[in-house]
C-alpha cells in the first residue's frame, strides 16, 4: 500500500512497525458546537484509510481525542450556564452520532483531554527536565529554539524566521514559535493542580500525551486535515520527540479542505453547513459520503448543492443496481471473470486511497453488465460489490437486503397489471401512492425494481 507522507512529501510504501498491526492517531473535535461538513470530510478520509488497511488484513488500533477543555469551550459553557462536563458531553454525543450516520467506524478509544491530565503533566515535567521548556508566572512554554528539528514537518526555515520577525510575540513568550504547554489558572476558569501551579493543559500537549499513552512512543500513522500540519503537528513532534528522543510518528497523513464557493468554510462568512443542514434539505448522510469519495482526499473539494444533488442521483443508481442484482435468480454459467475489476479496485485504493478511480471501476463494471447482462453472473457481481463496499462504506448490503412490505409489493403488482393493460393514468396514480409510502419503482426491461426513497 502506498500513501503520501507529509513528512517526506512523497508517496511511500507503507511498512508497519509491527507485522499486520497499525497504530493510528486521528486528531478529534473540540466539542463546543456541531462539527461542520468540512471536519466531517476529514473524518471520512480517515475512515477510508482505516477500512483500506483492515481490508488488507491489518488490525488497526485507532485513537481519537476529544478536546473537552479549551477557550471556546469555556466561553460556550459559561454562556450556556452549563458545567464544562454537561456542555461538552452534549456536543460529544452529537459528534458521535454524526460519525454513525456517515458509517464512520468508531475508534478503539475516544480519549478525553480532561481524563488524561496526569499523562500531560508527566510529559511537561520531562520537557522541563531536558530544558526544552520554561516556566513564566505559572505557565509553561515549549522552547522551540532548543529543539533542533523544529520545523521539519511544515518545512519552516527556522534560521530565516529567527533572525527576522520579532513581531506578534506574546508578552510572556521568549521566542516567536514557542507555545504554551500549561496555562496558569485564570479567575473563573476550570483548573487542575500541577507541580507548576494550578492551571490547564495547552491543546498540543493533549495529542502528544494521549497518542503515546495508547500507541507507544513511536507509532505508525497520524492523520488530520491540512490546517493541522502547522503549528499543531509540528508542535506535537517537538514535544514528543523532545521528551523521548525517539521518532514520534512514521507516516503523517493530511486531507485537503472542503471549500464552499471556493472559500474555506467559516462561521463569519456564513458558509458553514452541518450534517443537519444537509438532512433538512433531504440529503441523507451517505449521499455526502458518496460525494466525498468522488474526490481524492488530497485535492480540495468545492461543496455545492448541485454536486450533492448529482451525488444523490448517482448513489440512487448504484442502489438500484444492487436491488436489481438481489432480485436475480442465480443463472449459473456462463461467465466473464471479474478478476480485473477486483484487481483494478484494489490497485486504486492502495494507491494513496484513490477513491475516485475505485468508483470509476465500480461504474465500469455496472455499465459493462448492462451492455451484456448475459455475459455475467449477477450473484458474483453482487458479492464483489459488497466486498468493495467494505471500503466504500455506503451500506449497500443493507439496501440489497431491505424487506419490501406486502402492501408495497401488491401495489407494484397492481401497477404492473394496469401498465400491461395500457391504463397509464391509473398506473401513475398507483405509483404516487407507492411514493407516498416512501418507496420507489423503477421500470426495467425484465421487471420493476422496488427501492426505498
Ligand atoms: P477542529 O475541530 O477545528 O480541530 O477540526 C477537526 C478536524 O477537521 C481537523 O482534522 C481539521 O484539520 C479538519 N478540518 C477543519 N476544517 C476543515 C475543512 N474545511 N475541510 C476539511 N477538514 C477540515
Ligand atoms: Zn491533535
Amino acid at each position: 500500500m502506498k500513501i503520501f507522507n507529509t513528512l517526506t512529501r512523497q508517496k511511500e510504501e507503507f511498512i508497519p512497525l509491527r507485522d499486520k498491526e497499525v497504530g493510528l492517531y486521528t486528531c478529534g473535535p473540540t466539542v463546543y458546537d456541531y462539527a461542520h461538513i468540512g471536519n466531517l470530510r476529514t473524518y471520512l478520509f480517515e475512515d477510508i484509510l482505516r477500512r483500506v488497511l483492515e481490508n488488507f488484513g491489518y488490525k488497526v488500533k485507532q485513537i481519537m481525542n476529544i478536546t473537552d477543555v479549551e477557550d471556546k469551550i469555556i466561553t460556550g459553557s459559561q454562556k450556556a450556564g452549563l458545567s464544562l462536563k454537561t456542555f461538552t458531553r452534549k456536543y460529544e454525543k452529537i459528534f458521535k452520532s454524526d460519525l454513525k450516520k456517515l458509517n464512520i467506524k468508531s475508534p478503539a478509544k475516544f480519549t478525553r483531554a480532561t481524563e488524561h491530565i496526569p499523562a500531560m503533566i508527566k510529559l511537561i515535567e520531562a520537557l522541563l527536565a531536558k530544558s526544552l521548556a520554561y516556566q513564566i508566572e505559572g505557565s509553561v512554554y515549549f522552547k522551540t529554539s532548543a529543539f533542533k528539528k523544529y520545523g521539519k514537518l511544515a518545512r519552516l526555515d527556522m534560521e530565516g524566521l529567527r533572525s527576522g520577525a520579532r513581531v506578534d510575540i506574546d508578552d510572556y513568550k521568549e521566542g516567536v514559535h514557542d507555545f504554551v504547554l500549561w496555562k496558569a489558572v485564570k479567575k473563573g476558569e476550570p483548573s487542575w493542580p500541577s507541580p507548576f501551579g494550578k492551571g490547564r493543559p495547552g491543546w498540543h500537549i493533549e495529542c502528544s500525551a494521549m497518542s503515546m499513552q495508547y500507541l507507544g512512543e513511536t507509532f505508525d500513522m497520524h492523520a488530520a486535515g491540512v490546517d493541522l500540519i502547522f503549528p499543531h503537528h509540528e508542535n506535537e513532534i517537538a514535544q514528543s520527540e523532545g521528551a523521548t528522543g525517539k521518532t514520534f510518528v512514521n507516516y503523517w497523513l493530511h486531507g485537503e479542505h472542503l471549500l464552499v464557493d471556493g472559500q474555506k468554510m467559516s462561521k463569519s462568512l456564513g458558509n458553514l453547513f452541518t450534517l443537519r443542514d444537509l438532512e433538512e434539505k433531504d440529503f441523507a448522510p451517505l449521499i455526502f459520503r458518496y460525494l466525498i469519495l468522488t474526490t481524492h482526499y488530497r485535492s480540495k473539494l468545492n461543496f455545492t448543492w448541485e454536486s450533492l444533488g448529482a451525488a444523490k442521483n448517482t448513489l440512487r443508481k448504484l442502489k438500484d443496481f444492487v436491488n436489481e442484482l438481489t432480485s436475480h435468480k442465480n443463472t449459473g454459467l456462463p461467465k466473464t471473470s471479474l478478476d480485473d475489476y477486483k484487481k483494478g479496485f484494489e490497485e486504486a485504493i492502495t494507491d494513496d486511497l484513490n477513491t475516485p478511480e475505485a468508483l470509476a471501476i465500480v461504474w465500469k463494471l455496472i455499465n459493462n453488465y448492462h451492455g451484456q447482462p448475459k455475459q455475467y453472473n449477477p450473484k458474483k457481481i453482487l458479492k464483489l460489490i459488497y466486498d468493495f463496499d467494505k471500503v466504500l462504506g455506503l451500506r449497500l448490503k443493507k439496501i440489497g437486503s431491505v424487506e419490501i412490505p406486502v402492501e408495497i409489493k401488491s401495489l407494484v403488482e397492481q401497477r404492473e397489471k394496469l401498465r400491461q393493460e395500457k391504463k397509464w393514468e391509473e398506473a401513475d396514480i398507483v405509483r404516487e401512492k407507492i411514493e407516498k409510502l416512501g418507496w420507489r419503482v423503477k421500470d426495467t426491461l425484465e421487471r420493476p425494481i422496488i427501492g426505498k426513497i
